[in-house]
């Protein structure tokens, strides 16, 4: 599985899930993008559905990829326990893989009754430009090179909303739905060049 906010997805997800999918042998990823995520309350983030629908359209070509509404569809904020939780409960059978960029398994490993995580799932992080990439000598964390991808959803929002385009740094059907729903949409005037 791979949580995320995904606001929106884009091909640095895609490739990580990819690659960790081929190297650990993994039949299926599910993609989980979360409710209320409870580490960014105070940013504005998009509504779940909309994320949702997003992260559906990103991954509906590729016939190993799924998305969960585990966590969209459980009120209040999200916490990977839960998640992790409620996977195993609908899939009993399954040897979970959690799926984590470099910046968020540094986050994972700091947090309090972190151990009670490592029973459900085994963690593989994966490198991602700009942060380092460190299983604090953890032997039930997997560390996988994946080929750079110098995107992020903030700076995908931030091109969307300046004017500058977002082609080719998420899949052309979430270029699509960004500018029909008119999302990270442009302050009136932003992104025209000032004289
Ligand atoms: P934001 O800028 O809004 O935080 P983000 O690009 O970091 O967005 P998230 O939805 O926060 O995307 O990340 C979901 C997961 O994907 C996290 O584990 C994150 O580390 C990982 N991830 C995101 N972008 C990349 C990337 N370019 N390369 C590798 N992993 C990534
Ligand atoms: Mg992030």
């Amino acid at each position: 599985m791979m949580g995320g906010t995904f606001d929106p997805i884009h091909h640095g997800h895609l490739v990580a899930a990819s690659e960790v999918a081929a190297k650990f042998d993994l039949d299926e990823v599910v993609f989980v993008p979360t409710g209320q995520p409870w580490q960014k309350t105070s940013k504005h983030v998009s509504e779940p559905e909309h994320r949702y629908l997003m992260t559906v359209i990103a991954t509906a070509s590729n016939p190993n990829f799924t998305v969960s509404r585990v966590d969209v569809d459980r009120p209040g904020p999200t916490y990977t326990i839960d998640t992790l939780r409620d996977l195993k409960t609908l899939r009993p059978d399954a040897d979970l893989f959690f799926i984590t960029g470099a910046d968020a398994l540094a986050q994972i490993l700091s947090w309090k009754d972190v151990d009670e995580l490592w029973s459900l799932a085994h963690f593989v992080g994966v490198t991602r430009p700009g942060h380092v990439l460190d299983d604090m000598g953890r032997e039930d964390v997997s560390l996988l090179e994946v080929p750079a991808m110098a995107i992020s959803s903030t700076d995908c929002r931030a091109r969307v909303g300046s004017g500058n385009p977002v082609w080719y740094l998420v899949p052309d059907g979430v270029v699509q739905y960004i500018a029909k729903y008119g999302l990270y949409a442009a302050q009136p005037g932003a992104g025209e060049p000032t004289l």
